[in-house]
């Protein structure tokens, strides 16, 4: 289970290892906590939330994931909002998943580093058969991997992913977010595709592939394992 902000960031830093967890057979569930309804200087929040959900099922399609949404409106998510951690862990007891993958502590902004800190309370929260009792039943506590973050500041993967032969997916997966990619060539004269696979090439550098995706486990009791579970 991918659990991002808005609705690029898991095209952005995990796609490609998405796309490895598929070609072994795994099931893969893509989860955004905002609808990315500020994510535009010309179309307007409501328009924008219904144009991003449905870019975003584009883009899990391609991969043949689940897309949920907790629909939350840009810089509305709050680490301490006891609704919003409930939701989450509704999300993730119906998504049961065996790892979770989502941004990092200290990301660059608000909805990530809320976002980062609601998984590790929610996913703790649906384990136990006591809170916030619903239809759904518990979800195991499970590993909790962080994502690269835009530009890769303060983070030092500890685990690489080679995403060679899957770039072109995640590239398509990307192209898929039109309402950002194409608007930002169009207007600001940025191709932002080409970010995102200079920085895979770079981690790529790295760890001696072409293109690679960084990782780094959340450690702490209950979420460590004996082998490695990223492709
Ligand atoms: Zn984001």
């Amino acid at each position: 289970m991918a659990i991002s902000a808005h609705p690029d960031d898991i095209e952005i830093n995990c796609a490609g290892t998405l796309a490895r967890f598929r070609e072994r057979g795994d099931e893969v569930v893509m989860c955004n906590l905002c609808n990315g309804n500020l994510g535009h200087v010309v179309i307007m929040p409501e328009e924008l939330r219904k144009i991003r959900n449905a870019e975003s099922e584009r883009s899990a399609a391609l991969l043949g994931a689940e897309h949920l949404t907790m629909d939350v409106g840009d810089l509305k998510l709050y680490a301490e909002s006891e609704e919003q951690r409930n939701k989450l862990a509704d999300l993730i007891r119906y998504a049961k998943p065996d790892m979770i993958i989502t941004h990092t502590p200290d990301d660059y902004m608000a909805d990530h580093v809320a976002t980062s800190k609601l998984v590790f309370a929610a996913s703790f929260c649906a384990s136990l058969p006591h809170y916030h009792l619903d239809e759904r039943g518990v979800a195991d506590v499970c590993p909790i991997f962080y994502m690269d973050n835009l530009g890769g500041f303060k983070f030092e993967p500890t685990e690489y992913v080679d995403i060679t032969k899957q770039i072109e997916l995640k590239m398509k997966m990307l192209e898929c977010h039109e309402s950002q990619m194409k608007w930002m060539r169009e207007h600001d004269g940025i191709d932002f595709a080409e970010t995102v696979k200079t920085f895979a090439r770079m981690r790529g550098l790295q760890s001696g592939v072409t293109y690679a995706e960084g990782f780094v486990q959340m450690r702490g009791w209950g979420r460590m394992t004996t082998k490695r579970l990223l492709p």
